[in-house]
């Protein structure tokens, strides 16, 4: 029997805004915003437009609005230019960052210093921003956990000693409200695909002083920090994404933690030995759990079998299914993160999505966990 295919992946991936794809198609034909000539002056008026729209949104100025190729990008722009603007060699950053700044991290091979994470997935002890370093860096809000960190405390430590600070909040724009002029942070990720916009189009908020030293080199577009021509289309597609998603904050956070509580309640009560990873203060729509027992993958099998689309949450590099950094991080044994699962709720979700997790999980679950004993 073919079922409804129900998506609950939405922090790795958000469908496109008809709003999106509606300004992507209206500037499909935009030529090179660079240009001198006509077309060239229409294209960049729509890159203007956007640049100053996103700059509202996400209160900064449109000048330290830079348009990327994706969040990872963006990450890794800042943390390495960062890191080169420096003469210091010292970074502070933490064990539960994505990838794209633990391996940019790790591509500049300094020591770095990595705050201390408690059971709730929150960075603990941040007394390693009191000795400068020529970036620190820390993320908004977990990918995998949901965990929201205290930004602004680390913000205000790594300030006090004269630290720059990348905040890779690629999981909070157009989720939470965001205001760079406030935050104080030095630079700051998003990424469109993961609050309504294209794939592949990232944003890295820079301010004027200290910025980035260049890591691409090219014909100096984005203040020389991402040189190459920009997609005008995809840019407009941002842009109205996010103000969408930004116009909906409040009240998606009500819906969404609504769904969510209620889908972790569900679960709780249907399945005996069950641990919940996400604590609050978290993103509304993130739950992630273990199941003790069962195997990630075989979790991820049966609920794709029963129509349910959902991760592990954890680097699946090469289809190899790793241990979760993020959850040995936050003191969870080998064992347990093997067992977890991710459900992420955003634009699109429904009662009915939560509703036929909650149909199958029991069942999927058993069978995971005799499958796990073989
Ligand atoms: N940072 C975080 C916290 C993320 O969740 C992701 C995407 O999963 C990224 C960075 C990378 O973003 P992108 O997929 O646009 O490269």
């Amino acid at each position: 029997m073919q079922h409804a295919r129900r998506y609950l992946d939405h922090a790795a991936t958000t469908p496109m805004r008809q709003v999106a794809i509606d300004a992507w198609v209206e500037h499909a034909g935009a030529l090179n915003p660079g240009g001198q000539y006509r077309s060239g002056r229409t294209a960049r008026r729509v890159l203007d437009d956007a640049r100053e729209l996103i700059a509202r949104l996400l209160g900064a100025d449109p000048v330290e609005v830079i348009f990327t190729a994706s969040g990872t990008e963006a990450d890794n722009l800042a943390v390495t230019g960062l890191y080169r603007s420096s003469e210091l060699e010292r970074i502070v950053s933490t064990p539960i960052e994505h990838p794209a700044v633990l391996e940019a991290v790790k591509a500049l091979e300094v020591i770095a210093e990595l705050l201390p994470v408690g059971p709730d997935g929150r960075v603990s002890d941040l007394s390693a921003l009191d000795t400068p370093a020529a970036v620190a860096c820390c993320m908004w809000a977990n990918n995998e956990t949901g965990a929201i960190q205290p930004i602004e405390e680390v913000i205000a430590r790594a300030s006090a000693a004269g630290t720059p600070v990348h905040v890779d909040a690629v999981q909070v724009v157009g989720h939470l409200p965001v205001d760079f002029r406030a935050l104080g942070a030095t630079t700051l990720a998003a990424s469109a695909h993961k609050f309504g916009g294209p794939r592949s189009s990232g944003l890295l908020l820079a301010r004027r002083s200290p910025a980035p030293a260049p890591v691409l080199h090219g014909g100096g577009q984005e203040r020389g920090i991402r040189p190459g021509t920009l997609d005008v289309a995809t840019a407009a597609a941002t842009a109205a994404a996010l103000e969408e998603a930004v116009g909906e904050v409040a009240a998606e956070t009500v819906r969404l933690s609504a769904l969510r509580d209620a889908l972790r309640e569900g679960i709780l009560a249907r399945v005996d030995d069950v641990l919940v990873h996400t604590a609050e203060p978290a993103l509304p729509g993130h739950l992630h759990l273990s199941f003790p027992g069962a195997e990630g993958d075989s979790l991820i099998m049966l609920l794709d079998a029963a129509g349910i689309e959902a991760s592990t949450g954890s680097a699946c590099a090469s289809g190899v299914n790793r241990a979760s950094h993020v959850l040995l991080a936050q003191g969870v044994s080998e064992r347990d993160t093997r067992g977890a699962v991710r459900f992420t709720l955003g634009h699109t979700s429904t009662g009915e999505d939560v509703e036929a997790v909650l149909a199958v999980i029991a069942e999927v679950v058993a069978r995971a966990r005799t499958a796990g004993m073989v």
